[in-house]
């Protein structure tokens, strides 16, 4: 496909709609390149927070950017330690690690745990992670992740990631041994199909976590910063985990992404982890400005009302069709569906005319719905009112 004088074809990077190229978005909303707009539901899978190009982030971005861009890795910058700050004053962590992907924050939950481990545990470097985690896409992470085909794609995969059953502790205990060094779990599994991890799982895995000396990692990058409604989802549990990541919606849709960890496990030297981006003071600035966003009286209730609102809608539309119902929590949700029809909803949904809607089906029979967190409840109606229209015009 020919855009002017370029060419799509010039990018490696493989989509499955290469006839889709976006060139604005506000709020809610993104325009294509024929100018079509589309309500999202997807917000760059759960990145946008507060929407496309949100007046705090355009703020920071004209701020920081006439004043600092990056100093150098090797010295630390104002807006890291205000967002590290934040940070740990919003959790139970003491200390951060900025990196660039979600990817690259659980590579340093990985390397600071196996550091750990010859530290304090005699070389024991196993983490358990679970069937149809997803931890992201570099050659550790997805060794990490127990996404269906990924253990052979790139083979041989990084050693040591054995895969239990989500909410089934017997399944984890009987993966530990001497050599085990962490357990590391998303509190509810995204990529997998919005599963959540039960607070009685959460609260026996700190417990064994405990009892055998390991460390509990949580990968927050989906679930952290609002999503499930309140600041990071493990606090719902009622747990302390030792190491969490950040990423997705912690930069607004800039790349930005972060490992906390409590003061004791921090046994990284100098020279140990980072790399030329890694808290560069453009991206952390967005960081602060949409942590204060977020951390406003009454966002993060907002947040809970509106995945209220959503997820009775989505009730309502499974009650009125015979589906099985829906799942998540605050506006991380998913509709679950008798048929596998979410594939073809979500092709009809994008070719909607005046104006498309872009959802996302992580499984053939699921749809999820990642709105931007301060989504209203006009457009939450809007997107349920016309993913109804398509299901009827499949159904009838
Ligand atoms: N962990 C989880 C739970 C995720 O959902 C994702 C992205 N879908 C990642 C890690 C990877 O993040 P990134 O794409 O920024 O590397």
């Amino acid at each position: 496909m020919e855009f002017g004088q370029f060419n799509v074809n010039a990018l490696m990077e493989i989509t499955q709609r290469p006839d889709l190229v976006f060139v604005r978005g506000q709020g809610s909303w993104l325009e294509d390149h024929a100018g079509k707009r589309y309500l999202d539901f997807i917000q760059g899978w759960a990145v946008n927070c507060l929407g496309h190009c949100p007046p705090e982030i355009v703020q920071a971005v004209q701020k920081q950017s006439q004043l600092l861009l990056n100093p150098s890795p090797a010295f630390y910058n104002l807006p890291s330690i205000e967002l590290a700050t934040r940070l740990t004053g919003a959790s139970c962590f003491d200390r951060v690690f900025f990196a660039n992907s979600g990817a690259e924050a659980n590579e340093g939950a990985i390397k600071l745990a196996r550091k750990w481990g010859q530290v304090h545990k005699q070389g024991a470097f196993k983490i358990v992670t679970f069937d149809h985690s997803f931890h992201g896409r570099t050659l550790a992470t997805m060794s990490a992740s127990g996404k269906p085909g990924w253990s052979t794609i790139f083979a041989p995969q990084v050693d040591g990631f054995p895969k239990a059953d989500l909410n089934d502790l017997s399944s984890v205990e009987a993966l530990i041994d001497d050599q085990t060094v962490a357990i590391m779990l998303e509190p509810v599994q995204g990529e997998g199909g919005v599963i959540p991890a039960t607070t009685e799982f959460m609260q026996a895995l700190r417990k064994l976590a405990d009892e055998r000396k390991l460390l509990l990692i949580v990968d927050e990058v989906q679930t952290g910063m609002g999503r499930t409604g309140t600041m990071f989802a493990y606090e719902q549990a009622g747990v302390r985990p030792d190491i969490m990541t950040l990423g997705k919606g912690i930069g607004g849709g800039a790349p930005l992404a972060a490992m906390l960890a409590r003061e004791e496990i921090c046994v990284f030297k100098h020279g140990d982890q980072g790399g030329t981006y890694n808290g560069n003071p453009l991206m952390t600035a967005i960081g602060a400005a949409v942590f204060d966003a977020l951390a406003a009286p009454g966002f993060l209730e907002g947040v809970r009302e509106r995945g209220e609102h959503l997820s009775r809608g989505l009730l309502a539309l499974a009650a009125k069709w015979g589906m099985p119902g829906e799942r998540g929590n605050g506006l991380l949700r998913a509709l679950i569906m008798d048929r596998d029809d979410g594939p073809a909803i979500v092709d009809r949904a994008r070719a909607l005319a005046p104006h498309g809607l872009l959802l996302n089906a992580p499984r053939g029979n699921l749809l999820r719905f990642m709105p931007a967190l301060n989504v209203t409840t006009g457009e939450i109606d809007a997107m349920l009112e016309q993913l109804d229209g398509i299901i009827t015009g499949m159904r009838k």
